[in-house]
């Protein structure tokens, strides 16, 4: 059978302790053992969140978690600020429009990261802004934005700060309670090593007052049913139950390697796949200022069509990267450094890329790329 190694930005590769728990018959919700895992699951997320606040769990795909933090804490006719630069900070301005909420939209140029400066200026000039979105990892680039800096100047507002970490959870740092983010969405299928499934949502005192006041129309995302039920350890709806018990295991393997250790580990496999690029004269997308460890984009060389080579990895060699969204088609190509994946894995990836490109064509001295990232493991 051929070999199906997934280094797209999700889902990601699930690891076969956490195939054999999802394996499981199904057991009833309205247990107490599925309670026990529930507790785990939200002590787990805490964990990795770096926080003492509530967290509400849906079954969703990412953006469900997305669309809760808008419907919840908001209304119609209320101003916030989106933070664009790719498709993701695109998504919470849109996010924003489909339940009638002014969004200013902050455009920072693909590939750059936004200046926390800006954010405090425009906070400055209207005392209105209920909320700031921003994206953790814009997956579409390959930048991570400085949520320390970002949270630092929305704390000193009556704005709540609203991340998407849906890509970078458990991959790159992001301390909740520390950076003072008021909402935290993400998922299953990215840091956390799972089928997608199971989305879910920190909250901070301040955003709680919030929704508490919000009048936007919704139903199945609104948070207050969440929050309700999570004071008795339970969900308002039918959870993704084989998910959530998975997601309990999956938290236990965060927990065993350490929260600090795996952002060293992914950072490794980012470095060493920057220099690999590097050593076979490929340039990177994202700006050096803010490049990501979540995952690296490269530019696709003169000549080589970028859309065929991502299909080629895939169709031809079974290994699963992504190619660009939106403006930046068939221009980069995008390799994630999440989930469950080791050095080898990566090495596998670069082997791939240049035996690909060296078909289309491209030159370069076949072999430099996997060499400097064998450098930098081994160093
Ligand atoms: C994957 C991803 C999402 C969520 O996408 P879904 O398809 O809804 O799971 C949201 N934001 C970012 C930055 C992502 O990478």
């Amino acid at each position: 059978m051929k070999r199906n190694l997934i280094l797209a930005p999700g889902p990601t590769q699930v690891p076969s302790r956490l195939c054999d728990v999802l394996g499981k018959p199904i057991i009833h919700h309205r247990t107490p053992q599925f309670q026990g895992y529930l507790k785990e699951v939200i002590e787990g997320l805490q964990y990795v969140l770096q926080t003492k606040n509530d967290i509400c769990l849906m079954a969703s795909s990412g953006t469900g978690a997305m669309e809760a933090s808008v419907c919840s804490i908001l209304s119609p006719g209320d101003k916030v600020i989106t933070v664009e630069g790719g498709k993701f900070g695109e998504r919470w301005t849109e996010l924003c429009k489909a339940y009638g909420v002014e969004a200013q939209v902050m455009d920072v140029e693909w590939g750059k990261a936004v200046d926390p400066a800006a954010i405090k200026e425009a906070l400055g000039k209207d005392k209105e802004i209920k909320a700031v979105f921003v994206t953790l990892c814009e997956t579409s680039t390959g930048v991570t934005a400085d949520i320390e800096a970002i949270g630092e100047v929305v704390k000193q507002t009556d704005a709540v700060l609203v991340a998407d970490a849906v890509s970078g959870l458990g991959v790159t740092d992001l301390q909740t309670d520390n950076w003072a983010v008021d909402l935290v969405a993400s998922a299953s299928h990215k840091g956390l090593m799972l089928p997608p499934g199971v989305a879910f949502v920190s909250i901070s005192e301040k955003a709680k007052a919030l929704i508490e006041k919000s009048t936007s129309p919704s139903y199945y995302f609104d948070l207050r049913k969440y929050l309700k039920s999570a004071t008795k350890t339970d969900t308002p709806f039918t959870p993704a139950i084989g998910v959530v018990i998975a997601l309990s295991e999956s938290l236990k393997m965060i927990k065993e390697a350490g929260i600090d250790n795996l952002f060293k580990h992914y950072e490794r496999l980012a470095k060493g796949t920057r220099a690999a690029m590097e050593a076979i004269g490929l340039t990177l997308f994202a700006d050096e200022s803010c490049i990501s460890n979540v995952l690296t984009s490269v530019n696709v060389p003169d000549g080589v069509d970028g859309v065929k080579l991502v299909k080629t990895m895939r169709d031809t060699h079974g290994i699963t990267m992504a190619g660009g969204q939106a403006q930046l088609k068939g221009k980069i190509f995008r390799m994630a450094h999440m989930g469950s994946l080791d050095e080898y894995d990566v090495l596998t990836g670069i082997a791939c890329i240049e035996k690909t490109l060296n078909s289309a064509g491209y030159k370069f001295n076949l072999g430099d790329g996997v060499a400097a990232a064998q450098k930098v493991f081994n160093s």
